[in-house]
């Protein structure tokens, strides 16, 4: 115990294998462990999902401009995204929380508020939770549960085949345009409290950073249209990152087309006014919380009207990796950077 490895050696992603690599599911109830969107345990009459997320101040949200209604509202939903990323209605959710003194009561009655909210339009129960002290800021742990009866409607990142349609929902890289422009704003105001932020113009991107909204829509059209996706993840972490989970799960490669990447209007925009292409931001921004889904093609008359949704690319035999096709003709191999939370 002597020696001290840096974490950063490892990434986040890296760093949950290291750790886990020895926790290989040792009971028959098990049937998905670490890895996925979820966890899926079997029961007498029908299979439990389980995944949980850790978010902390300064690292996840940041109380300069995250209202506490807002968090609390994000905190459940970036969950529930997880549930319904393995096609399943979430159904409960725990919520535990360490506060430091700085937090009054009414701050946390917001901090509630914005959690019955989401728990209203989702319809979910809070079930439950812990709460502690920090020395000085505040930590949030969210656990979210789904239940099904159907083995075989739940999908995993690991489904995908060469061949298949990729598809994503929504439009991708509005949340990180919104973090820039809070982070744009807090800076200016940080050095003359005079100027007020000016963030009217841009509703939606600053939604789209501090109250997402889970893709249930998705799941309900899927069952309505009676369309299992072969293989699905929701992305918090950019659509190059987790299309790699589902192309490594899978053992498959894939290609996207730049020109049918769905951005907003908004999005484009304010990509060019931060001189960044916005092709990248789609691509590398995270926290969209879309849901990015594969379709085998006899099933292709199913998603050209779901609503909503673009079909991006298709997925393709591991030697041929993952690609990106530019509009101007090229191709470019696709690098995941997602979030290293061990890098902010
Ligand atoms: P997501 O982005 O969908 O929340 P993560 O990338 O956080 O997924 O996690 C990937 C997998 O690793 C999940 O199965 C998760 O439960 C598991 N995992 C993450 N951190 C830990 C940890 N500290 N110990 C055990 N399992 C972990
Ligand atoms: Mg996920």
């Amino acid at each position: 115990m002597s020696q001290h490895t840096d974490v950063n050696k490892y990434g986040e992603f890296g760093l949950i294998d290291h750790l886990t690599k020895d926790f290989k599911p040792r009971l028959p109830s098990t049937l998905l462990g670490i890895g996925d969107d979820a966890a899926v345990i079997s029961n007498d009459k029908g299979y439990t999902l389980i995944s949980t997320d850790l978010l902390i101040e300064g690292i996840h949200f940041d109380m300069m401009y995250s209202p506490l209604k807002h968090l609390g509202y994000k905190s459940v939903v970036v969950n529930l995204s997880d549930i319904y990323a393995m096609n399943v209605r979430p159904t409960h959710i725990t919520y535990s929380i360490a506060i430091s003194s700085k937090y009054s009561v009414e701050a946390l009655e917001e901090l509630y508020a914005g959690i019955k909210t989401a728990c209203d339009l989702y319809n979910v129960d809070l079930i439950g939770g812990d709460t502690t002290s920090h020395l000085k800021g505040m930590a949030i742990s969210v656990t979210a549960i789904g239940v099904t009866s159907e083995k075989d409607n739940i999908v995993y990142r690991s489904g995908a085949n060469a061949g298949d349609i990729l598809c994503v929902t929504g439009d991708l890289g509005g949340a990180y345009l919104g973090l820039q422009l809070l982070e744009r704003e807090k800076q200016i105001f940080l050095s003359n409290q005079n100027i007020q932020p000016k963030i009217e113009d841009h509703k939606y991107l600053i939604e789209r950073q501090l109250k997402p909204e889970a893709a249930s829509d998705a799941i309900a059209f899927f069952k309505k249209v009676d369309l299992i996706p072969t293989a699905m993840i929701d992305i918090s972490d950019g659509l190059s990152s987790d299309l790699m989970h589902i192309c490594r799960a899978s053992g498959v490669g894939a290609f996207i087309e730049e020109v049918k990447v769905p951005m907003s209007e908004d999005a484009k925009i304010m990509a060019l006014e931060f001189n960044m292409n916005p092709i990248s931001c789609a691509l590398n921004g995270g926290e969209d919380y879309e849901l990015l889904f594969t379709v085998s093609p006899d099933e292709i008359e199913k998603i050209q009207f779901m609503p909503g949704a673009t079909i991006i690319g298709e997925m393709v035999d591991r030697a041929d990796k993952l690609t990106l096709h530019t509009t101007g003709g090229k191709i470019y191999p696709l690098e995941a950077q997602g979030w290293n939370h061990f890098e902010l």
